[in-house]
């Protein structure tokens, strides 16, 4: 008797058929998920509560996506549990939510694997749909279709034999969903801006006024703003000023120095006590880039905001109450940005 990949005849985060080896942790390989590990015992004791996986398509995905970058998923109790109490998040990757996010992170995708405009890239919309988070077959082809139509078209979406769409409805999953997807001019240029949002950086460009005999913003910076950067919700944070280089300032332009930081950034914390124009500046590149841009202000300067940014989104905080400071900032970028994954080099 083969014992090695009867037991389980379907994966069981999509339902296709999937191969599993009963090892301890097993190795399983499934045409939509890739190849993920799973503990043997926990699979066992999930396919009795099928179909009662929170989030199994983001799953499933999360195994397809790693796979392909040559990660390994391995899914455990303890994985799952960590997953469901981050409520779908993983760490280290984006997990794209709406229906905007699930076709931009499929551009990406395609983009990544094209060498130049309408260079023609091979998907299986039947199986594919995992590598842009969609629920299934169905969602993903309408976002196909969706990004080729003729009036905003991102892609180029062809089918290898145009006979073939007939058949998704009658037949599903038999390898009829070949087709050719590419990126087209206005495509290209519009993931370029997609990709200068940096979505795998874990850098946090820090704009303020920077200067050493200000105790009070110094302060601010080393017992508020970096710890929360740096320890409570784990991004590289960097000041212009802690950034080494080889050359004195005098003999490099600090300000093409501040916009490759900028652009290498995740997002960026802008403080903007004492009312610094380089401040609003470097706020507006990182907008311009489309970085969400998390401000703050000390609570004495909140009346001197230039009009467009003074509203109550500012985190305004006090000298007296660095803690507090540090507590909010951190909650909020965890709300707009989510955790990262920097634990010191
Ligand atoms: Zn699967």
């Amino acid at each position: 008797m083969n014992d090695s990949s009867t037991h389980f005849p379907t994966c069981i985060l999509c339902d296709s058929l999937a191969t599993y080896d009963a090892q301890q942790i097993s190795q399983c390989v499934c045409p939509i998920c890739n190849t993920y590990f799973i503990d043997y015992m926990y699979l066992a004791r999930l396919y009795s509560t099928r179909g009662d996986i929170y989030n199994r398509h983001v799953l499933s995905s999360i195994a397809r996506r790693l796979s392909e970058n040559e990660m390994k998923f391995e899914f455990t109790e303890e994985v799952y549990k960590q997953f469901k109490q981050n409520k779908g998040k993983y760490p280290g990757l984006d997990i794209p939510k709406t229906p905007d996010e699930r076709m931009d992170s499929f551009l990406l995708y395609i983009k990544a694997k094209s060498r130049y405009p309408y260079d023609p890239i091979t998907i299986d919309y039947l199986l594919d749909y995992a590598v842009s988070f969609c629920v299934d077959t169905n969602e993903f082809q309408n976002y196909l279709f969706y990004l080729s139509d003729p009036r905003i078209e991102r892609i180029k979406f062809n089918y290898i034999n145009p006979q073939n769409h007939k058949h998704i409805i009658a037949h599903k999953v038999n390898g009829f969903g070949k087709c050719f997807v590419s990126i087209t001019v206005p495509g290209w240029q519009y993931v370029q801006k997609l990709e200068k949002t940096n979505i795998d950086s874990q850098h946090c460009f820090v704009a303020m006024r920077i200067d050493p005999t200000n105790t009070e913003l110094e302060n601010a910076y080393n017992l508020a703003i970096k710890p929360a950067i740096q320890e409570d919700t784990q991004y590289f944070c960097l000041r212009i000023d802690e950034k080494t280089t080889a050359f004195p300032d005098s003999e490099t332009n600090i300000d093409d120095r501040i916009f490759v930081e900028i652009n290498k950034a995740k997002f960026m914390v802008a403080d903007f006590t004492d009312d610094r124009p380089n401040v609003y500046y470097e706020a507006g590149y990182a907008k311009g880039l489309g970085l969400t841009v998390i401000k703050c202000c000390n609570a004495k300067d909140v009346d001197k905001l230039h009009f467009d940014t003074r509203n109550k989104d500012h985190i305004v905080w006090e000298s007296g109450k660095l803690d507090v400071f540090r507590q909010r900032l951190a909650y909020r970028i965890e709300s707009e940005i989510g955790k990262g994954t920097y634990t010191g080099e």
